[in-house]
């Protein structure tokens, strides 16, 4: 128990909150959190938890160490490029500039030259289909998810969605692709079976009440042996036939192919095989913005753009700037640890490894994000004992290693080479504690 003379020793509240380090915390955070760390002490103090004489050194410690955010930065070391736990794309130098430019009153609605309302976004609009030239006009919105909703809905809300059971895909977090076209009025028209469909089967669901053809891009998994799939060009016959888009959801983000993953999907191909509109995520392999692209025909992406929902489904400011930004400027990142040399990764690995007193080994990366599944990216990590894991996330840097196989693998192509030094320290500090 406290007893009532320990009790009169606390500090006072006012005598806490005057104190130099807590009234220059104010510049950063807000009253009201730096009166709740104040409380916080005093009531330990209060119930003898904590001892008078340390409570102002306890509430200068915590104000000291206060954030206006939570969010730490981490440092990749999984060798999955596109990770969704840690945000996806990291953006570029270009794109971050750009955020903070657009942070504060921007010209997002307003041509400065004549004073007069401009169209939301029309510089990354117009970014996008300089970048992909295929595309005859583009409509930008929150996330893919919110692009295909917008898209099924706009043409076929009370209508059927024809789709393979091949294609009806669940993406992360139990999102399910199916859920989401239904949840705004489409109907699901599934056809085929989930190894093979054929264009007869989408050709026999066609009637009156279709109210657009999809194909889904699979990305997170693969049909490997006894299967079937119909193509692009044959789909967009088909679906001209009737006078309905042909909708294709890549997912990816990619504009145009990449030698790198010669087998997932981009925009330009799609198009120029037949696909009316496209869909595709900012912040997967296009590197940029959480936001949702559709792309393709311009009388379709105008009946997006003129759907209620598109109000809903809007980018904000900073998604814009970020993403003209991503398009505009020089590699992203994602691009540059998707490319990453690997002899260079391994002169990296073997150094940090001298470093810190640990092997380098082989271990693959991965695209990650749903893209590519199965396909390795061949670099390497520094082999560490598992239970190290722990304690380089919880570190300063945070470190997100890879625990496989009992052993904690830190790789290094989602690293940039300038912060090698500042993962030599964590990787040591972790190994002593
Ligand atoms: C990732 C993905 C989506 C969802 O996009 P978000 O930007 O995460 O909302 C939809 N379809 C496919 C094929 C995807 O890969």
């Amino acid at each position: 128990m406290t007893s009532t003379d320990q009790r009169r020793d606390i500090p006072r509240i006012d005598h806490l909150l005057a104190v130099p380090e807590v009234v220059a915390a104010g510049e950063w955070v807000s009253q009201h959190t730096i009166r709740g760390v104040v409380n916080d002490v005093v009531m330990s103090a209060r119930r003898g938890a904590v001892e008078a004489g340390n409570v102002e050194a306890l509430v200068v410690d915590a104000v000291t160490r206060l954030s206006p955010s939570s969010s730490r930065p981490v440092l990749n070391a999984t060798g999955i490029v596109v990770h969704t736990n840690l945000g996806r794309a990291p953006l570029s130098a270009a794109a971050i500039e750009a955020l903070v430019t657009a942070s504060g009153y921007t010209d997002v609605e307003l041509d400065l030259g004549t004073g007069v309302r401009s169209k939301r976004g029309e510089p990354t609009i117009s970014a996008l289909l300089a970048a992909c030239p295929a595309a005859e006009s583009a409509l930008v919105v929150n996330n893919g998810a919110a692009a295909l909703s917008l898209v099924v809905t706009a043409f076929a809300a009370g209508r059927d969605v024809v789709i393979s059971r091949g294609e009806l895909i669940e993406i992360g977090a139990g999102f399910r692709l199916t859920d989401l076209i239904e949840s705004t009025g489409p109907r699901l028209k599934e056809v085929g079976t989930t190894n093979r469909t054929h264009l007869n089967d989408y050709a026999q669901a066609m009637s009156a009440s279709t109210g657009c053809v999809l194909k889904v891009h699979p990305s997170n998994y693969t049909v490997e042996g006894f299967t079937a799939s119909v193509t692009l060009p044959e789909l967009s016959v088909l679906a001209a036939d009737h006078d309905v888009p042909l909708v294709a959801d890549l997912g990816s983000g990619l504009l145009r192919p990449e030698a790198a993953l010669p087998h997932e999907p981009d925009v330009t191909t799609a198009l120029t095989a037949g696909a009316d509109l496209v869909i595709v995520s900012g912040d997967k392999l296009m590197g940029g913005p959480q936001a949702g692209i559709i792309l393709g025909n311009a009388d379709m992406v105008a009946a997006c753009s003129a759907h209620p929902l598109a109000r809903a489904f809007r980018s904000d400011k900073l998604t814009l700037a970020a993403l003209e930004a991503t398009l505009r400027g020089s590699t992203t990142p994602v691009e540059c640890y998707l490319l990453a040399d690997e002899p260079t990764l391994r002169d990296r690995a073997n150094r940090l490894g001298n470093e810190v007193g640990a092997p380098a080994v082989r271990h693959d990366g991965r695209v990650g994000g749903g893209g590519a599944p199965g396909v390795p990216l061949p670099g390497w990590a520094v082999q560490l004992p598992e239970g190290v894991a722990r304690r380089l996330r919880v570190g300063d840097p945070s470190v997100l290693a890879r625990v496989h196989e009992g052993h904690c693998l830190v790789d290094l192509r989602c690293i940039p080479e300038s912060a090698d030094a500042a993962l030599a320290v964590a990787i040591s500090r972790a190994l002593d504690s």
